[in-house]
């Protein structure tokens, strides 16, 4: 079994707080701030512009990239970091809409993340070639698989009640009409073993700042499968893209293979604490991080149903249609997550009425599991929520 409660330790995680919102932002690890200091101190303050050279910064965005691709299964050399997930929703779909120019349509399901959903919008508007964004109910996607599809843009967990789709056979069902996936691994990079290469997915696009804990606005990272690398254009043709950026040519060349889904010059400070993040999920084994996980949110539902009869799970009850998040639905949610907040147990809301909580073993084990179902049930049972100090809406939920 791996060794979960050491882990535990490497996470700054303040007192008397359970947090349950790693699927959000994940906590600080221990040793990003060394890290961080080491980079300022000894890379930028000592080296100045020879870093990119001396400390390999030019590097570090393919680099890194590597070590995310063990967790996500993707084939070596073949995942970049930059930008934020938004951009490199619109890169992937860019490059895959290219590939399919006879294809107008685009497939989504409603329950996508809004920004994946606006940068298609704004894509198809710049384009104006007459595409459509299709937008359909999560369990009717695998229907809405037809040969008008140029490319499905899934994400594989939906954000708000935590239902994963089955990669494996949705690539499968696009690839028999022809059409391309791109997956959004938001809420599955760090969540659970993913296998983007045995899926045999086309494009897939994620970030850093959620399970992977590399802090507020880490970067995000992008994979391009083998077979596209060489042929998929990049739209955003950034210079750093380019196959030989420091030739100054006058036109765009593209990079060789996924150095093209580069775009500008990399945050070497944000990279410094993803690399502290990375080199604690580089000792973690998927599997049974996936088999911990399962166990947690089971415990959590089981506690959570017993205890609080007004809350109705959002969340599959069926393993292999569950991320790594639990929620619930109630009427009052946004103010009954404020009252579960205030008793130290850290989740969120998702309108219109989502209590949502994610479950990380690297830092969550059953006793948090335990207390954290205690105090929502003291929330429930006492109507806490009705408190006038619970109803105010803050801009982030
Ligand atoms: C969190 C999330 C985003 C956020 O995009 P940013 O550009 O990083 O702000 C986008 N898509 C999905 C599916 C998400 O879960």
């Amino acid at each position: 079994m791996s060794n979960f409660k050491a882990r535990k330790e490497m996470f700054h995680l303040p007192d008397g707080m359970i947090y349950l919102d790693g699927n959000s932002l994940g906590p600080l690890p221990k040793n990003a701030e060394a890290c961080m200091t080491r980079t300022m101190r000894d890379e930028w303050g000592d080296m100045l512009i020879t870093g990119w050279n001396r400390a390999g910064w030019m590097d570090k965005p393919k680099a890194l990239g590597d070590r995310i691709g063990r967790l996500i299964g993707a084939e070596e050399g073949h995942v970049v970091l930059g930008d934020t997930l938004s951009i490199k929703v619109y890169q992937a779909l860019a490059s895959a809409l290219e590939m399919r120019p006879d294809r107008k349509v685009i497939l989504s399901d409603s329950g996508n993340f809004p920004s994946d959903l606006y940068m298609a919008q704004g894509l198809i508007a710049s384009l104006g070639r007459g595409h459509e964004l299709r937008v359909v109910a999560p369990e009717d996607i695998e229907a809405h698989i037809t040969p008008e599809v140029a490319v499905t843009l899934i994400t594989e967990v939906d954000y708000r009640t935590g239902r994963k789709h089955d990669m494996a056979a949705l690539t499968a069902k696009a690839h028999e009409v022809g059409a391309l996936t791109i997956w959004d691994l938001a809420h599955s990079a760090g969540a659970f073993p993913v296998e983007l290469a045995a899926a045999g997915a086309d494009f897939a696009v994620g970030c850093t700042y959620k399970y992977l804990n590399a802090g507020p606005g880490a970067p995000a990272f992008i994979y391009v499968a083998p077979r596209h690398a060489q042929t998929a254009r990049p739209a955003l043709s950034g210079w750093l893209g380019h196959r030989a950026p420091f030739a100054f040519e006058q036109d765009y060349r593209a990079g060789d293979g996924i150095e093209r889904m580069r775009v500008g010059t990399p945050p070497i400070l944000a990279f410094a604490a993803l690399e502290a993040a990375l080199d604690i999920w580089d000792e973690v084994d998927m599997d049974a991080l996936r088999a911990q996980s399962l166990a947690l949110t089971d415990r959590f539902i089981h506690g959570i149903e017993a205890a609080c009869p007004d809350l109705l799970l959002q969340t599959p009850r069926d393993h292999a249609m569950r991320g790594s998040q639990v929620s619930f639905a109630h009427p009052h949610g946004y103010a009954a997550m404020q009252a579960t907040i205030a008793q130290g147990v850290i989740g969120d809301f998702r309108a219109p009425d989502i209590m949502r909580f994610g479950f990380t073993p690297l830092y969550i084990d059953e006793q948090d599991v335990d207390l954290a179902v205690e105090k929502i049930a003291a929330v429930m049972k006492e109507k806490l929520y009705e408190r006038p100090e619970f109803q105010v809406r803050a801009a982030v939920t």
